[in-house]
């Protein structure tokens, strides 16, 4: 499906069955599969020969449905995993180890910053955080001589910050590593990372590739394009024999594969983060229509940002798709037809004001989640970062009286409406 549109990729990529086969891709519910000799499994252990063997490291269904993402993103290998953290954290510790370092964006999501800022730093792998507006002089002086990789979040969720991929990818490639990008927020219908130089694409696709609510979950994408071998003093685990298979090296033998098998065969082996056939399933699901609902996810957060921004009860709202934003400029050059559906804004009268706005609100519900289709908002200095005054809050970058909204698919004149009615009541 190499040449097709999105759109088709989004209905049918990843699977085309043969004749008599199902249409809609089958649901493997086995965790183990059968072999007629021991040579046969053998072969398998050894990665001498590709096939399933332990729905922990490789199920048929969530191949399927990681293929359909590959080919989105378009990259040359994928795998899923069982959350959008169990992504991140794969897709660093798969070439990082302790002692190592990587330079992160300090744009990124909270529950990112805390595994790379405290767990695993704990681990041993240092992160040095880097303002996303920052020059290249200030970028390039964050690596070091350890440094692994660079990761940053196309757009930031919650502070919705467009990352400025090539400007990430040459600093990062200029020392011989590869960019990572969490590309979550736009989807690959929205944003392709690899076309301006990223290496590697996480998702949560928790979010909007599952669109409804349903299944917590996540991908990893590698694009192929890092020449591990070129740089191969930085990466060992990838160019030297793997004692754990026999002396294999990833980078020979796998070439462009490499980083994916490498995931899979260590990392899914050892910490299990495998998804379950059944939630790829409903995954894909969300897949078939993720072109759809993303131009509706964006149109109605457009025509909310707008509205908002023309209310006198709102102090600011943040929504990169307005032409007064900061990151307007970036936003129309790395997604020209629209970035997400989650408008970030203060209402004025501060954290009180907030409170009895959202209590106020009749069709958006109030939830920790974002991007599904039933609209929903949440108060961060109440609810998740509801420990920090609002002085720490600031330092934060999160504003006391910031509420997030996460644009769904009902008609956007019904959430303006509701929007308006909740103001009514300040
Ligand atoms: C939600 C989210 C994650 C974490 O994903 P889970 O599926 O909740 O583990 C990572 N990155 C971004 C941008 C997210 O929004």
């Amino acid at each position: 499906m190499k040449n097709q549109r999105l759109e088709t990729k989004c209905v049918q990529g990843g699977y085309t069955p043969g004749n008599g086969e199902p249409r809609q891709i089958p649901i493997v519910q086995s965790t183990t599969f059968k072999y007629a000799t021991s040579e046969d499994m053998g072969k398998l252990f050894d990665l001498e020969a590709s096939g399933y063997f332990y729905s922990r490291l490789q199920n048929p269904t969530c191949d399927t449905v990681a293929a359909k993402i590959c080919e989105l993103e378009g990259g040359v290998a994928a795998m899923l995993t069982s959350s959008g953290q169990a992504a991140s954290f794969f897709s660093v510790f798969n070439i990082a180890s302790c002692g190592d370092h990587v330079v992160c964006s300090a744009s990124i999501y909270g529950g990112t910053y805390n595994l790379f800022a405290v767990t695993m730093k704990k681990m041993g792998i240092e992160f040095t955080f880097v303002d996303p507006d920052c020059s290249e002089k200030e970028l390039n002086a964050a690596f070091q001589p350890n440094t692994k990789a660079v990761f940053g979040e196309t757009v930031a969720n919650p502070a919705l910050t467009v990352l400025d991929i090539e400007k990430f990818a040459k600093a990062a490639h200029a020392h011989g590593v590869p960019l990572i990008v969490d590309n979550t927020f736009p989807t690959p219908f929205n944003c392709r990372p690899f076309e301006f130089g990223a290496d590697i694409v996480t998702h949560s696709t928790t979010k909007y590739m599952d669109g409804h609510g349903v299944a917590v979950g996540g991908c990893i994408v590698d694009s192929g394009n890092f020449d591990w071998l070129a740089h191969a003093d930085k990466f060992p685990g990838l160019c030297t024999p793997d004692e754990s298979y026999h002396g294999i090296t990833y980078a020979t033998k796998f070439g462009k594969g490499a980083y994916i098998t490498k995931a899979t065969a260590q990392l899914m082996r050892d910490f299990g983060c495998s998804q379950s056939p059944q939630s790829a399933f409903y995954l894909n699901l969300g897949l078939e229509s993720l072109h759809v609902r993303m131009e509706r996810h964006c149109f109605n957060a457009q025509k909310v940002a707008e509205f908002l921004e023309s209310n006198d009860k709102i102090g600011w709202v943040n929504f990169p798709g307005l032409p007064s934003n900061k990151n307007y400029a970036l936003a129309q050059k790395y997604m020209p037809n629209g970035t997400c559906g989650v408008v970030s804004f203060g209402v004025k009268g501060g954290r009180a004001a907030a409170e009895k706005f959202m209590k106020a609100l009749k069709t958006i519900a109030i939830e920790t989640h974002v991007a599904d289709a039933r609209s929903c908002c949440l108060h961060p200095a109440n609810a998740t970062h509801r420990q920090m005054s609002d002085a720490e809050l600031a330092a934060a970058g999160i504003p006391g009286d910031l509420i997030r909204l996460s644009c769904g698919l009902e008609h956007y004149e019904d959430l303006i409406a509701d929007i308006e009615q909740a103001l009514s009541a300040l």
